[in-house]
C-alpha cells in the first residue's frame, strides 16, 4: 500500500493517519516518522530535498497549510483595515551571542542534500524561510537582499565589518563624501551584487516567491552612519554643507530605490514594499526642532516622490509625533522598549494620536517578565477597536532554552484570538 504523508510539519509524538484506511499508522519520533504495524512506502517529514524546484514546492505547500502563519495575508488584511481570523504575530526570545545551546525545537525541517553551489544555497534559503514556524511565527515566501542597515552605506565607499554584525567599518567626513563623485545607483557598493542576486532568483524560482527590498534606512540614518557624529553637529556649525550632504544622500536614496524596484519588478515585489519606508532611528538623538529644520525637508521630498510613507520611529515619542504631524504617513510603529534612546511611545498613546485615520500600526514590544500572556492579551483586546494593527514581541529575559514554554504561550494566545476574533472573514471567503 502506498501512503503519502499529508502533514509534513508534524511535532514529536503527533500521530500519522492514513486517510484512506482511516486509521493511525505511525507516530513522529525525533527526526523520522516511526511507523506502527506493517511497512508503508512513505514520504516522511524528513525526506531530504534534492533540487531547487522541490524546495520551492515544499515551501509553498507549507505556506498553504499554515494560513494562520501567513505574514503577507496578515499584512494585507491590516493595511486594508480588515479583521483577520488569526493573530499572525511574532513572539521570540532575545538572540544573545552567548546563548549557544542547541535550540529545543520540535519541528524538524527537511535537509537539503545539494552541493554548495548558488542553486543549492538558494534551495537552503527556501527551506530556511520556514524556520520561523519552529517558534510558530509568521512566514512568507520571500528572499531578502543586502546586509542590513549598512547596505546603502557601502555605496559611499565604506566597507562593512562582518565581525561587528556588518556595521560600517568606519565613517568619513562630510568634506570627504562631498569631494567624491556621487555614487552610481546602478553599481555602487552592494547595488550590483543585489542586482545579480535579483536576476538569479527570478531566473530560478517561480513568481510566487517575492523579493523583499533591502534595509534602505533613510536619509538621516544614512548620513549618521556615513559621517558619524558630524551629522549631529554640522547642522549647527555648517548648515549649508550639511544640507548638501543630505541632498546628495536623498537623491541617491531615491535613485537606488527606483532601481531596486525596477529590477525586482511588480510581480516579485512584497506588498508592503510598495510603500516607501524611512527609518528614523537617529532622529531619537536630536530634538523635534532639529528634525523639522534639518531632516524633514528631505523626508518631504521622498514623500512627494513616493506617496504616503511607512515610518520607523525607533520607539521615540517625539519622533512618532514629529513624523505623524508633518508627513503623509500610512504605516507607523509603537510599543514599549526598555532601553530606548529617548523613551518609548506606548500603544495607547499611538492609537490616540492616529484617531481614526487609516494608518497601519506595527506594535513591537518587550515583554514584562511573568506577565507576558496578559500583556499581549491587552494588545489583542485593543484590536477590537482598530484592526489596522500587526504585533511582534520579544522576551528580553527569555533565551533559547525557553522555546518550549514560549511556544506554549504562543498557542494560548492563538487560542485567545480565535475565541475573540476567529469568526472574522477568512481569506477567500
Ligand atoms: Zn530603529
Amino acid at each position: 500500500m502506498e501512503f503519502r504523508l499529508q502533514r509534513t510539519n508534524l511535532r514529536i509524538n503527533d500521530t500519522v493517519t492514513d486517510k484512506r484506511a482511516g486509521k493511525v499508522v505511525g507516530k513522529r519520533k525525533t527526526r523520522r516518522v516511526v511507523f506502527l504495524g506493517k511497512k508503508h512506502s512513505v514520504m516522511t517529514a524528513s525526506a531530504p530535498i534534492r533540487s531547487l524546484p522541490e524546495a520551492c514546492d515544499y515551501m509553498l505547500a507549507q505556506l498553504r497549510q499554515h494560513p494562520d502563519r501567513d505574514a503577507v495575508a496578515a499584512w494585507e488584511a491590516a493595511a486594508a483595515g480588515r479583521c483577520r481570523p488569526y493573530p499572525v504575530f511574532g513572539l521570540g526570545h532575545l538572540a544573545a551571542p552567548t546563548d549557544t545551546i542547541p535550540p529545543p525545537d520540535d519541528l524538524v525541517l527537511p535537509e537539503v542534500q545539494m552541493p554548495a553551489t548558488p542553486e543549492g544555497d538558494l534551495a537552503r534559503e527556501v527551506i530556511g524561510m520556514l524556520d520561523p514556524l519552529k517558534m510558530l511565527n509568521p512566514i512568507s515566501a520571500s528572499f531578502g537582499l543586502g546586509k542590513g542597515p549598512g547596505t546603502l552605506v557601502t555605496c559611499f565607499g565604506i566597507p562593512l565589518n562582518p565581525e561587528a554584525m556588518d556595521a560600517p567599518a568606519y565613517s568619513k567626513t562630510i568634506d570627504q563624501v562631498l569631494a567624491e563623485p556621487p555614487p552610481d545607483p546602478a553599481i555602487a557598493g552592494l547595488m550590483s551584487t543585489m542586482h545579480a542576486r535579483i536576476d538569479f532568483i527570478k531566473a530560478r524560482t517561480p513568481e510566487a516567491f517575492k523579493i523583499g527590498l533591502p534595509d534602505t534606512q533613510g536619509p538621516f540614518n544614512l548620513a549618521h552612519s556615513t559621517v558619524g557624529m558630524e551629522a549631529l553637529t554640522a547642522p549647527y556649525e555648517e548648515e549649508e554643507k550639511f544640507r548638501a550632504l543630505m541632498e546628495r544622500i536623498t537623491t541617491f536614496w531615491l535613485a537606488a530605490l527606483r532601481n531596486l524596484r525596477s529590477w525586482i519588478g511588480e510581480a516579485r515585489q512584497m506588498p508592503h514594499d510598495r510603500t516607501g519606508k524611512i527609518c528614523e532611528c537617529s532622529v531619537n538623538l536630536v530634538s523635534p526642532d532639529f528634525y523639522r529644520q534639518h531632516i524633514l525637508p528631505h523626508d518631504c521630498r521622498i514623500a512627494t516622490a513616493l506617496g504616503p510613507l511607512h515610518i520607523h520611529p525607533c520607539s521615540g515619542p517625539h519622533v512618532f509625533h514629529a513624523t505623524l504631524d508633518n508627513l503623509p504617513v500610512i504605516v507607523t510603529e509603537a510599543g514599549f522598549i526598555a532601553r530606548a534612546a529617548a523613551g518609548a511611545i506606548s500603544v495607547d498613546e499611538a492609537l490616540r494620536a492616529l484617531l481614526d485615520r487609516p494608518i497601519l500600526l506595527h506594535v513591537g514590544q518587550e515583554l514584562p517578565e511573568g506577565r507576558e500572556y496578559e500583556f499581549i492579551c491587552a494588545d489583542f483586546d485593543r484590536y477590537a477597536a482598530n484592526p489596522r494593527q500587526l504585533f511582534g514581541y520579544t522576551g528580553m529575559h527569555w533565551r533559547r532554552k525557553d522555546r518550549p514554554m514560549i511556544r506554549e504561550i504562543h498557542r494560548r494566545l492563538d487560542a485567545y484570538w480565535t475565541q475573540r476574533y476567529g469568526s472574522c472573514s477568512r481569506p477567500g471567503t
